[in-house]
């Protein structure tokens, strides 16, 4: 099973998925787009929340870690270093970790590998690249990292562009993508979390050989959080399921939607089959349900 993945909607179901398949049948590709530098560390909040799911630590408040106190982002505060988003200690130790790791020359693919197996992690967690191609979004207020889009200036300011950098394919990557028959791409926000991975050279080709099921991240023309409705408009894109459709119309097999969702099959692009299940996931009850769904359309499909 692999998995592509953001940060908030996509980890969810991967708990869900946990609980059905072994880790070590699991691979997620995650988005790197929203990394920033902080403080003198990387930190890739999407790769570190597939990271935390899978490791059972995460924090559903915050998307850090579990328990995790703040003392060292406070300090650096009243020192006058206000940093782009609150980081834990444990967190922190993480992105020390990694960061130590590329100065000495590894890649971001290694050093995660590393994170994981200091973990115990069965499951294969990727980066979508070793590049460092940061999301930047265009607004009304400038062209700023999505992070600031999300956290400095929350997700206010008109948006004319969503700007994705292509980054090079891993080997690590295409490895998952050979060996896999199916792919999974989860209700995470089409242009800003899965756009990067799609942009990363060579990805949508591949895609174009598998079969392919997405989840939406939206009911009728409301996002369940987030801003997929701003990014989707400024893509021209309409809001809704449909939106999510035809954004991934080149290779999308199947879209599962949510039972409040007004669209019908004979709405959707040719070659996309229509499936629905109760795609909010409030808890690990509810992941456990939709992932449920996914492994039976999957089985049906082999
Ligand atoms: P980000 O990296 O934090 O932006 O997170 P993602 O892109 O992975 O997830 C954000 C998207 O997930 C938003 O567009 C939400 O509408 C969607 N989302 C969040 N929770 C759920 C859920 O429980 N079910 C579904 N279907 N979508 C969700």
């Amino acid at each position: 099973m692999l998995l592509l993945s953001g940060g908030t909607g996509s980890p969810k179901l991967l708990g869900g998925l946990l609980l059905y398949c072994s880790g070590a049948q699991v691979t997620v590709i995650a988005n790197t787009g929203d990394d920033i530098w902080i403080s003198g560390n990387l930190v890739c909040p999407d790769l570190d929340t597939v990271i935390y799911t899978t490791a059972g630590i995460v924090s559903e408040r915050w998307w850090g870690i579990n328990g995790d106190t703040f003392r060292t982002h406070e300090r650096l505060a009243s020192l006058g270093q206000k940093e782009a988003l609150i980081i834990g200690e444990l967190d922190r130790a993480i992105h020390i970790f990694r960061s130590d790791l590329l100065r000495r020359g590894a890649t971001l693919t290694d050093a995660t590998h590393t994170i994981c197996a200091s973990l115990e992690l069965a499951a294969k967690i990727l980066p979508m690249t070793d590049d460092f191609v940061p999301t930047t979004i265009v607004t009304d207020k400038g062209e700023m990292h999505i992070q600031d889009f999300l956290v400095k200036y929350q997700q206010a300011p008109s948006v004319s562009q969503v700007r994705c950098r292509p980054g090079k394919m891993t080997k690590e990557v295409e490895t998952a993508l050979e060996e896999c028959r199916s792919v999974v791409i989860g209700p995470s926000n089409p242009i800003s979390s899965i756009g990067p991975i799609l942009n990363v050279n060579g990805m949508r080709k591949i895609l174009k050989d598998r079969f392919v099921i997405g989840v939406s991240p939206i009911i009728r023309s409301e996002p369940i959080s987030g801003p997929a409705g701003k990014f989707m408009e400024s893509r021209g894109l309409p809001v809704s399921s449909l939106g999510v459709a035809e954004f991934y119309s080149d290779f999308l097999d199947a879209l599962v939607v949510d039972h409040r969702d007004d669209i019908s099959q004979s709405d959707l692009p040719d070659g996309i089959e229509l499936f629905r299940a109760d795609t909010i996931m409030y808890g690990i009850e509810q992941s456990k349900k939709l992932a449920t769904e996914i492994v039976r359309i999957l089985a049906h499909q082999s």
